[in-house]
């Protein structure tokens, strides 16, 4: 780490964990849409990853307004969420289950990344780099809304299989002990 002396150089060292966060999300997202089933899911890990190229984008943006290099640091958190993810696209077993646990592990990643957006958002109201603060709340809303989608795809189309299935292999086990 950096030398801590002011808000400042926090920023710096928070914005240079995300910007590896985010690379390393490209590299993740589309083995995701890959192993993702339903068609809903394959299709909002696609739309996220160009999101996720836009979040690089704005952070280089903002790394050149502050004169800061961005590249150098490995975010381990980021590291270990995908490792966890990865798990999955290794195992086998019903589609909508796989599906189910993919958008546990993205909402995961989501949530870490809205934890950090909102931490150097408000880092740089507070110091009134007001640009800076409005380009992090872009990339907060986009990770919020990419949230909340997969809460919806999970309701809507995932768990509604998933327990569908669950419910036949019980139905069929009382016919079974019947
Ligand atoms: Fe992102
Ligand atoms: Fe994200």
């Amino acid at each position: 780490m950096a030398e801590m002396e002011s808000l400042m150089d926090l920023l710096e060292d928070e914005l240079k964990d995300l910007y590896s966060a985010e690379n390393q999300l490209t590299k993740a997202l589309p083995r995701m849409a890959k192993k993702a089933s339903s068609k809903m899911l394959k299709d909002a890990f696609t739309k996220h990853l160009k999101e996720t190229e836009g979040h690089v984008k704005r952070l280089e943006r903002i790394g050149k307004s502050l004169d800061i290099k961005l590249s150098g640091k490995v975010c381990q958190a980021m590291k270990g969420l995908i490792e966890e993810g990865k798990e999955i696209l290794g195992e086998k077993g019903e589609p909508s289950i796989l599906d189910a646990a993919l958008i546990g592990a993205a909402q995961r990643v989501e949530h870490y990344e809205m934890a950090g957006y909102g931490v150097v958002r408000t880092i740089a109201e507070h110091l009134d780099l007001t640009e800076v603060a409005q380009l992090l709340q872009q990339t907060l809303d986009e990770e919020k809304a990419t949230d909340q989608k997969l809460t919806q795809i999970a309701e809507e189309e995932v768990y509604g299989e998933a327990a569908g299935i669950g419910a036949e292999e019980d139905e069929e086990e009382l016919e079974e002990e019947e």
